[in-house]
């Protein structure tokens, strides 16, 4: 089971979009909003409202 790298969704099969890195490490993203804020943005995942991992890290 492959979960979006930034937000935490888990993908469901034929979705989402895979981008692998230079260095070979893979990130998969379940939309285009998490690829932007990850990669464009350089946003954190524990510091992004709406992602599965900041409501972790609030506990
Ligand atoms: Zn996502």
């Amino acid at each position: 089971m492959v979960k979006c790298s930034f937000c935490g969704d888990i993908l469901k099969p034929g979705t989402g979009k895979m981008f692998v890195l230079i260095e070979g490490k893979a990130l998969y993203f379940c939309t285009m909003k998490c690829e932007k804020n990850m990669l464009k943005l350089k946003r954190k995942p524990y510091e992004t409202r709406w992602t599965k991992l900041y409501k972790k890290a609030e506990k």
